[in-house]
């Protein structure tokens, strides 16, 4: 008994300075160490054995039963220390190595500007108001004085949804004309109405046809020209900086009754004509003028008693002046290497 003991013993350690791997090491617990297999069967034998054989050679097959299970523990955690190594190794992460550029983008400028604009006009105490951008030709043209067969219609090509009634708004008036009923001809009105419109233009370098406005309109009594002369002013320093100047040209707009332009000195020659002023040293910024005595009436308000002033910018324009840019269509390709190479003039 002894020597079949013995002789396995030597067989599997022979066996076991041979493994190399985990999968070695696997294949011998299988080929020895199961039920059917050589050391079983050493067990087996022992039944046929007397009392005291029994004993002895119980004993001895156990003590070589330990001393194979420990050797191949003793392997087994040697093999997954090599591999754990091995991985961490090629895992390592070497902190020195310089960071990869990652390109970053800047904040949407127009977001920006909208942004700005909007947290000067809640300093004058204007509400930011919101309205839907499907709208009623009610209430994108008719309430604004713009009949159907009003010429001035032509002059923003509209998108129309089913029919002549729905249409994409052309311009974000239709949220004032919205304030207005709802103040229900008693409620002085200060609000900011930034958002997107939708006109059919040929797209080029100053036209989109889809693009945002900031139009604002206050509602008051003894409200005059004057008070828009200086709501644009002080928005206009508080934007491009305290140097800049603005003037007002007589325009027409159906909506508004006197009508103007208004430019603002140019920001970035010092009058004596640059590419961005046309005409020479000013700049066109923005369509405003008081509200036209018909919209009042057709809003609820009696023009004997209130009147108002209303404004509208591009934001792309107010964008584009702030960030010293030529073409508009920048902006929405998103090209990382013209963004983010913006140059912002901060002139305040
Ligand atoms: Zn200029």
């Amino acid at each position: 008994m002894n020597e079949k003991i013995n002789a396995l013993k030597k067989e599997i350690e022979e066996k076991l300075n041979e493994v190399k791997d985990i999968n070695d090491l696997t294949e011998i617990k299988n080929t020895y160490l199961n039920k059917k297999g050589p050391v079983a069967d050493l067990s087996n034998g022992l039944r046929d054995l007397s009392v005291d054989d029994k004993k002895t050679f119980g004993k001895a097959l156990n003590d070589f039963k330990n001393d194979i299970n420990s050797k191949i523990e003793e392997l087994k955690n040697k093999f997954e220390e090599e591999e754990l190594n091995k991985k961490l190794e090629s895992e390592k992460i070497d902190i020195s190595m310089p960071s990869m550029d990652i390109p970053v983008g800047s904040p949407a400028i127009v977001e920006t500007i909208i942004e700005e604009s909007e947290e000067f006009f809640i300093g004058m105490g204007y509400d930011i108001l919101d309205g839907p951008e499907i709208e009623l030709d009610k209430y994108n043209f008719e309430m604004l004085n713009l009949p159907k067969d009003h010429p001035a219609r032509d002059a923003q090509d509209t998108y129309y949804l089913e029919g002549e009634n729905l249409l994409l708004r052309s311009q974000t008036s239709p949220v004032q004309v919205r304030a207005m009923l709802k103040g229900e001809g008693k409620t002085p009105i200060r609000m900011l109405c930034p958002g997107k419109v939708y006109r059919r233009e040929d797209i080029n370098a100053t036209h989109e046809q889809e693009f945002d406005q900031i139009e604002g309109l206050v509602i008051d009594k003894n409200i005059s020209l004057s008070d828009l002369k200086g709501t644009i002013d002080a928005f206009v320093k508080y934007m491009y900086g305290e140097n800049t100047e603005t003037r007002f040209r007589p325009s027409y707009y159906p909506f508004t009754e006197p009508s103007v332009e208004i430019d603002m000195s140019c920001i970035y020659c010092d009058g004596s004509g640059c590419s961005m002023c046309k005409p020479k040293g000013w700049i066109t910024i923005c369509g405003a003028g008081m509200v036209h005595p018909n919209v009042l009436k057709m809003c609820g308000y009696d023009p004997e008693e209130w009147q108002g002033f209303a404004f509208g910018f591009g934001a792309l324009r107010l964008a584009m002046l702030k960030y010293n840019m030529t073409d508009m269509r920048i902006i929405h390709e998103n090209d990382l290497r013209e963004t983010k190479n913006f140059d912002r003039k901060d002139v305040k």
